[in-house]
């Protein structure tokens, strides 16, 4: 559960611009500048594929279309030549890119980090029951989420109320003792299955506001702008109600599956 929480915590930072900002241009591109200057402790830092960044041999973001959103469910994070947050501003760095990097970032040179050491989410079994609800996962490819413990037990969730539920109240649904090391969810704008540890929730409370399976569930979402853009178009929501995975206890969670809790 650590390297979980390690990664959630930072994530009600992100998107905050580390050392001095990213800048986004309009199209979603990232240009670097000079206020895009990494952190010291990431100059020569190693990534989590044990590559040396080199200051003097970096990729512009522009020559790699670096953008500040996944793709396709890769991102930054899952990388393996990300370089964690080290200073805990939620941003990392990269060994080819130059800057700072966002967890939910995505480039040309992305390559999966498949050491093991690193949880990836993998298909929906096509027989795969939601581990809270027992609906059948596979029948909602837009809405559904997964975890991974350490022990490679993985369960499925049809949706982000349920895979949060778990995630608050593991002791009650989980087969194993094992702790989660990796949680995925569908990013409400996109639909694209992104890490769920750095992703932010928007807690929804009206169940007629979307057309969602289980009535109400919180909206993931990749970028804290996005979560932002989200609550900005109802009254009953602010910012405030923009939280990290961390804040998923069983009071929050029963406000989304608490007739599943027991
Ligand atoms: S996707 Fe690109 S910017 Fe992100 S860590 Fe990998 S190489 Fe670096």
């Amino acid at each position: 559960m650590l390297a979980l929480l390690g990664t959630s915590s930072a994530v009600a930072l992100a998107g905050c611009g580390g050392d001095g900002g990213n800048g986004d241009d309009d199209d979603g591109s990232t240009p670097a500048t000079l206020s895009d200057e990494v952190a010291d402790e990431y100059e020569r830092a190693t990534a989590i594929n044990g590559e040396r960044r080199d200051p003097d041999s970096l990729s512009t973001k522009d020559a790699v279309n670096y953008q500040d959103q996944p793709q396709d469910g890769k991102q930054c994070s899952g990388c393996a030549y990300y370089i964690p947050d080290k200073n805990g501003d939620g941003i990392g760095a990269c060994a080819l890119v130059e800057g700072n990097i966002e967890p939910s970032g995505y480039c040309v040179s992305y390559v999966a980090y498949e050491d093991g050491d690193t949880a990836q989410a993998v298909d929906v079994p096509a027989d795969a029951r939601c581990a809270v609800c027992d609906m059948k996962v596979a029948n909602f490819p837009e809405w559904n989420a997964q975890a991974v413990h350490a022990d490679d037990t993985r369960e499925f969730f049809c949706t982000s109320g349920c895979a949060t539920t778990y995630y608050a109240a593991t002791d009650d649904f989980a087969e194993t003792d094992a702790d989660i090391a990796g949680l995925w969810v569908r990013d409400f704008e996109t639909r694209d299955l992104v890490d769920g540890t750095s992703a932010v929730y928007a807690l929804e409370t009206d169940s007629d506001r979307v057309d969602d399976p289980m009535r109400l569930n919180p909206a993931p979402f990749a970028t804290r702008a996005d979560a932002v853009a989200y609550v900005d178009e109802v009254d009953y929501l602010t910012e405030e109600d923009i939280v990290e995975l961390s804040a998923f206890d069983r009071d929050q969670a029963s406000q989304y599956r608490g007739k599943f809790l027991e």
